[in-house]
């Protein structure tokens, strides 16, 4: 079995990402720009916020952390989208998700610019990914996509079951491996909560993608021998063994995963990082009008 190391492989791209930025500034580019919105105080998306910031320092970015507190209205949080939108210095920007309920995360999705949509949420993005067009992808996709792709994973006629069909893992992944290029062109099977004997598909899959946010869902008994799982889940599960009170559990249970698996991504150390890479490739792809020009 190999583990596909995310915290090298984001490494490996952030030290890309950083010459690159060097490069660009030299030759009188701009220093890229990322900002983000964080409504509220949850701590899960602290984490992630602080995470892409710290990034943003590592690959030479400037950054910009915008707080909302929780009681912020839709309109609010649309006045700040629309500041930040003409904003010519950011080059791209995230709001953080989730929202608080009484905010409308289709509203604020799409009134971000997709030319500053790094997330790749915006419909204009989404679409533009599906026709196989220029586009902002959708960061844990496009993450996983590099991590198949500098793991050398065979994935061309192979079969993928993707689990979880959400907007911004599930569907986008599942386009992605089916997509005529190099390093997809799966047979791709997608699969959700109504999917009738999920373990038949999952049996027959030389790669699986698990992203239901059910902590380990996934089990040896239930993929294939010398299959590749890759292990999309984050949850807080409570553990009195640590400081915090809890641990980070991927949607694999990761010990029976990996007897079989030939390949597998860890959690905490796996997908989550290249997330946050991708997110930073976005937004040089941005500050470059790389995607829009
Ligand atoms: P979501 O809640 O939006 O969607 C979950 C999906 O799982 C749904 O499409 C649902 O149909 C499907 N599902 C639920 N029960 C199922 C079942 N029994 N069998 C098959 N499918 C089932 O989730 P999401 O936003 O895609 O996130 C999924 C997980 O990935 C969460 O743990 C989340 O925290 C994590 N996540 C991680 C990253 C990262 O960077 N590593 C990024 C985004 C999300």
């Amino acid at each position: 079995m190999i583990l596909i190391d995310g915290k090298k492989t984001s490494i490996e791209v952030k030290a890309e990402i950083k010459k690159d930025v060097e490069a660009f500034v030299k030759k009188g580019g701009k220093t890229p720009h990322l900002a983000a919105i964080l409504v509220g105080n949850d701590g899960a998306s602290e984490t992630y916020v602080a995470s892409k910031v710290r990034s943003c320092n590592e690959v030479g970015f400037n950054s910009t952390l915008e707080r909302m507190s929780s009681e912020t209205s839709e309109e609010e949080l649309l006045s700040k989208i629309n500041e930040f939108n003409n904003n010519d210095d950011i080059d791209g920007f995230i709001v953080q998700l989730p929202l608080p309920k009484h905010i409308d995360e289709k509203k604020v999705t799409t009134s971000i610019l997709p030319q500053k949509d790094v997330d790749g949420f915006h419909p204009v993005n989404v679409g533009r990914m599906a026709l196989g067009q220029p586009a902002y992808i959708s960061a844990t996709p496009y993450g996983i996509v590099q991590m198949l792709e500098k793991y050398n994973i065979d994935t061309v006629g192979k079969h993928c079951v993707v689990i979880g069909r959400s907007n911004i893992v599930g569907s986008p992944m599942s386009i992605l491996m089916a997509k005529n290029s190099k390093h997809a062109n799966c047979t791709v099977t997608l699969t959700h909560s109504r999917t009738q004997n999920l373990e038949e598909f999952t049996k027959s899959a030389d790669i699986v993608i698990v992203a239901l946010g059910k902590p380990a869902f996934l089990t040896g008994d239930m993929i294939k021998e010398g299959a590749t799982v890759i292990d999309v889940g984050i949850t807080r599960v409570p553990d009195d063994s640590k400081k915090s009170g809890f641990r980070i559990q991927g949607d694999a249970d990761f010990h029976s995963c990996a007897e079989k698996a030939s390949y597998i991504t860890p959690v905490p150390g796996g997908v989550g990082l290249m997330t946050v890479a991708s997110l930073m490739k976005n937004t040089l792809a941005a500050a470059k009008k790389e995607i829009y020009c």
